[in-house]
């Protein structure tokens, strides 16, 4: 679903990304970790395009993010993201954050958005706050508005950049519930996160990132069952966050 092929990429002159390579089949969940500033949300952006790259490439869904005459706002449109603050529009009722991008995005009508926003509104189990504004809801509800929003544009994959870190820590649970509902239904989803809970729960494989580039990248099993078989960075970050 996703191939993430040689990338690297600069800010400047500073190497943010050094020849990341990796693959996300479909109805996988694999989860990105590692230091702040490692490059995990550059990566992330990268995929859909968000972050321009200078070398490498990445092919989602069959369709090269660097090649000419690639149609990148339809691309986006197909990988939900969800950022660690939930960027819903404030001035919008719930509903209407979960429609607009279907109407002006998707070409959607506003009956048929609305359908669909409120199913995914039910799926994260908020249909009765549907009238409120973002301002309205505890941070836990928001993210969980915005996740039914990205699943309302019916993404092809999803795109996690830690959906929790920014929340009260009351509220990690039940946005982790709807994650792990999400990736038990078979959504591809690719997830920066430190929850390890999270991760030995419902991931099938876990990268971990040091300075830009991919140290690890293996089985869930190995990556928490098999200490000693990893590298030094990750054996430190396990360490500390487990
Ligand atoms: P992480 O998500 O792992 O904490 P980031 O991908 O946000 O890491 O950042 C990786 C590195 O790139 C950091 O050193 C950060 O300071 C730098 N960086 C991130 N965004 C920019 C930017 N827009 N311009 C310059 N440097 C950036
Ligand atoms: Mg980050």
């Amino acid at each position: 679903m996703i191939e993430i092929k040689n990338v690297s990429k600069w800010y400047g002159s500073f190497q943010v990304l050094t020849d990341c390579t990796t693959t996300i089949r479909k109805g996988e969940v694999v989860v990105v970790c590692g230091p702040s500033g490692s490059g995990k949300s550059t990566l992330i952006k990268t995929v859909n395009a968000l972050e321009p790259i200078q070398q490498g490439d990445i092919v989602v869904d069959g369709t090269s993010i660097t090649a000419p005459g690639t149609d990148l706002p339809k691309l986006r449109s197909r990988v939900g993201m969800v950022f660690q603050h939930f960027e819903l529009f404030p001035h919008l009722s719930v509903t209407e954050n979960l429609t607009i991008a279907q109407v002006k995005v998707l070409g959607r009508s506003l009956d048929d958005a609305k359908a669909r926003g409120l199913k995914m509104l039910e799926r994260v189990g908020l249909s009765a706050h549907k009238d409120k504004f973002p301002g309205q809801l505890s941070g836990g509800q928001q993210q969980r508005v915005a996740i039914a929003r990205a699943l309302s544009m019916d993404p092809i994959v999803m795109l996690f950049d830690e959906p929790t870190s920014a929340l009260d820590p009351e509220m990690v649970g039940e946005v982790l519930d709807v994650m792990v509902q999400l990736a038990n239904e078979g959504m591809t989803m690719m997830c920066v996160t430190h929850e390890m809970g999270f991760a030995r729960k419902v991931s099938h494989r876990v990268i971990f990132m040091d300075a830009g580039k991919i140290v690890e990248d293996c089985t869930r099993d190995d990556f928490f069952g098999k200490p000693e078989a990893r590298s030094p960075r990750a054996k430190d970050f396990l360490s500390k966050i487990l």
